[in-house]
């Protein structure tokens, strides 16, 4: 089914708020197998709304309009759609009754216009609103179907997912489902290349998309039985494997510090930090995690050469001889840290975010990165791109990567 989305609001068109409605909608009907092409955004205009309509009538199977149902004179929706359709508005009883109640309920008398919101085009079936004043409706005319949902995202989500979604599941017997692999240490154009062949795959489909420091691809298939929907998405998932083998850390929602403690819970191992560019964000990620404290046990910020000294025992001889952006500090911080954390491993972070501090030979972006283990000491040099927050967030990356390799015995290059 090919469906598309006309949001109604002159509100969106200004730039007031946010098109959240169309996302939703999006996602919710990628689920359900439907097809969307396109969003359109229009104003609260009858002319332009019919003009959207007509355009949409002609090339879609199921379009869905939101807003502009308000009780005031600029909700016009219905209206249109009744009137583009060719079809009178006719009071709806029960809706007038619902009115009533929920007016009722919350201590008001409603208004003339209220009672606007009781009327639908002749033949609709309504959608109650258990959150607001204003129903929504289902039009079946040539084939095609018409979907009228109000504007605010509090009426309109429990109004798709309690009436439009199961209508839907019964109108198509399709479905969509994705995963998502991620991809830590490769480029995209890397990544686009080593795996070319998939993405001209037509069902399902292999996308690939940049995230922050990391690759994903998408993988999405559609048919009409889950098992059969799943076991495609796991073949496609075993040959990306294939390709791309160990610089896969996570699939779906699951983020690199998730799969560092979960590795050193099963490992019961501990982790202790000490950082300077990432300034206590390593240690903040790590704490995001639920069940962090089991396997994590300090963390310091050591930003002064002052405190790399004082308080993580780096020689005032290396900081001198190699500064504090350098393999020696990262060394001996990630060292030091271990043993005064009394953990498994000590993993550092020491380099320039910028924009500004960097000099020609330790320009902006230079990082180490040091991991400690009670049998030898790993340090990564690094050169990232990127503003502040990129590097920082880069290097956080970098070095709970370094862990997880460990954890899972993969190299560490
Ligand atoms: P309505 O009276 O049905 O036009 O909707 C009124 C309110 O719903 C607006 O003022 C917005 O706050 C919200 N709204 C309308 N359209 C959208 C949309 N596409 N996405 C998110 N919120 C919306
Ligand atoms: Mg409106």
């Amino acid at each position: 089914m090919r469906g598309e989305i006309i949001s109604v609001g002159t509100e969106l068109l200004l730039g007031q708020i946010l098109n959240t409605n169309a996302k939703y909608l999006s996602e919710k009907l990628a689920l359900l197998g439907i097809d969307i092409y396109f969003h359109t955004n229009v104003g609260d205009n009858e002319e332009r709304l019919k003009e959207c309509l007509n355009i949409a009538f002609n090339r879609s199977d199921l379009i869905i309009t939101t807003g502009g149902l308000g009780p005031t004179v600029d909700d016009i929706t219905k209206e249109t759609v009744a009137s583009f359709l060719g079809l009178p508005l006719v009071e709806n009883i029960e809706a007038k009754e619902e009115i009533i109640r929920f007016f009722e309920k919350i201590g008001q008398t409603p208004t003339m216009n209220n009672f606007k919101q009781a009327f639908f085009p002749e033949g609709a079936k309504i959608l109650p609103n258990k959150n607001g004043t204003a129903p929504g409706c289902i039009i079946e005319k040539d084939n095609k179907i018409i979907i009228i949902l109000p504007g605010p995202p509090s009426e309109l989500i429990p109004m798709f997912e309690e009436s439009v979604y199961p209508y839907l599941k019964s109108k198509t017997n399709e479905t969509i489902k994705s995963r998502v692999i991620k991809i830590f240490g490769l480029g995209e154009s890397k990544v686009e290349e080593m795996v070319k062949p998939l993405l001209f795959n037509s069902n399902p489909t292999v996308a690939p998309l940049v995230g922050d420091g990391y690759v994903t691809l998408r993988i999405t298939a559609k048919g009409h039985d889950d098992k059969e929907i799943l076991e495609m998405i796991e073949d496609m998932e075993s040959r990306i494997r294939g390709i791309i083998g160990d610089y896969i850390y996570a699939v779906d929602e699951e983020e690199m510090e998730e799969v560092v403690i979960k590795l050193l819970q099963k490992n019961k191992l501990t982790l202790a930090v000490s950082e300077s560019c990432t300034g206590g964000l390593l240690a903040k990620k790590i704490t995001d995690v639920s069940g962090a404290s089991k396997v994590f046990n300090l963390g310091v910020v050591s930003y002064s050469n002052e405190a790399k000294e004082n308080i993580l025992g780096v020689r005032k001889s290396t900081l001198e001889s190699y500064g504090a952006v350098s393999h020696e500090t990262a060394k001996e911080m990630a060292e030091n840290i271990r043993k005064l954390a009394n953990a498994d491993f000590g993993l550092s972070t020491t380099g320039i975010a910028g924009p500004t501090g960097g000099t020609p030979e330790k320009p902006v972006g230079l990082v180490y990165v040091g991991f400690a283990t009670n049998e030898k000491v790993y340090v990564k040099k690094l050169m990232l791109s990127g503003d502040r927050s990129k590097i920082r967030t880069r290097t956080v990356l970098h070095a709970l990567d370094i862990v997880r390799r460990y954890l899972l015995g993969i190299k560490i290059d």
